[in-house]
């Protein structure tokens, strides 16, 4: 019998409604377990580890993603899959964490929540919560068929750090806007088994992040105030830069001075794309090509919750390696034809 540990964080999937104040508010572990009975039909050896005090997913912090990859190490050997019930609004921010905090995964970890509370009619958390688990538990020649984290939501199996949520509204919340889903489950689960992640060691846990990182959208008529009051806070680390298109953004000088100066004190930069999908190409467009020369790293195809927990994750880890780590792929972040070993 597989073994899976439910780990519930918090999120819509376990709230309730204040009757006072009408708003949603977490609710204890226990409810969860009393509104879908299913769960003690399944054929998996299921345990519960629940957080005292639910978080809205909207509080979470790096210490979060710490916690949630230090239980999952602890762990790591006791079961065959994890399932992480999980607020919707920051999952793809804990999902692309914590592929990078857990290096060569060799078992799934699968995030999932809902956008509708569980207690209530016509909730999707159900669905989502027994196909996570179903997902969670499925092996292959002995060993479980996904080995990576991935998000699971409205019949859709994702790589976790290729996801984003795009609907507020919508069951299907989630998309991986550059690269097809892992596995769609219908009446059948079919896996894309080219896509699968594999690891290349043993496992590994990486939970450190530099979070002295901000992140600055570019738009028409960006402050130069602004922008250099953004670089010049004391210690940054790191700055991503959402850029237009496939990586393009203002040619004034007052911008590119104040990036060029930044760069000299040792702040590192990484160029992201505000579109849906496609990716960065530095140089494709006068308005980018001044990047590569001053040290900016194009972003390629991550999205913008991959880049920013793998930025805080290569400068932490390997400060004199940043550009060559973030170019490459840990766990399919990225598409690239280089890896890393
Ligand atoms: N605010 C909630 C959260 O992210 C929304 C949800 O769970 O869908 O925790």
């Amino acid at each position: 019998m597989t073994s899976i540990l439910l780990i519930y964080t918090g999120g819509t999937i376990g709230m309730i409604q204040d009757h006072e104040t009408g708003a949603l508010k977490p609710f204890d572990f226990e409810h969860l377990l009393g509104e879908v009975p299913e769960l003690k039909r399944f054929d998996v050896q299921m345990d519960v580890e629940s957080y005292d005090q639910p978080v809205d997913s909207s509080d979470m912090e790096v210490f979060h993603w710490q916690r949630i990859a230090w239980l999952i190490a602890e762990k790591y050997h006791d079961y065959e899959g994890f399932v992480i019930l999980h607020g919707t609004d920051t999952m793809a921010y804990t999902a692309s964490a914590l592929s990078f905090m857990l290096k060569n995964l060799s078992k799934p970890v699968v995030l999932t929540g809902s956008q509708l509370p569980i207690g209530v009619l016509r909730t999707d958390g159900k669905e989502n919560l027994i196909s996570a688990i179903q997902l969670a538990s499925m092996q292959k020649d002995d060993e479980p068929v996904l080995q990576e984290v991935a998000i699971y939501f409205g019949t859709e199996l994702f790589r976790g750090n290729r996801t984003t949520k795009y609907s507020a509204e919508d069951f299907d919340a989630f998309v991986s806007p550059n690269i097809k889903p892992l596995a769609e489950a219908g009446i059948h689960v079919f896996f894309d088994h080219f896509q699968l992640c594999r690891a290349i060691g043993p496992f590994e846990l990486m939970p450190e992040m530099e979070n002295k990182v901000a992140i600055v959208r570019v738009v028409p008529g960006l402050r130069k105030d602004v922008f250099e009051a953004i670089l010049g806070v004391s210690g940054l680390k790191g700055v991503i830069l959402e850029t237009y298109g496939s990586g393009n953004a203002p040619t004034s000088s007052w911008f590119l001075n104040a990036i060029e100066t930044a760069v000299s004190q040792g702040v590192r930069f990484l160029n992201v794309t505000q579109c849906f999908s496609g990716f960065v190409e530095q140089g494709k467009y006068e308005t980018s090509s001044a990047f590569s020369g001053m040290g900016v790293i194009p972003g390629g195809d991550m999205t913008l919750e991959t880049a920013y927990a793998k930025f805080m994750h290569v400068l932490h880890y390997y400060p004199e390696e940043v550009e060559e780590r973030m170019l490459a792929s840990f766990c399919g972040e990225i598409t690239t034809y280089s890896s890393i070993v």
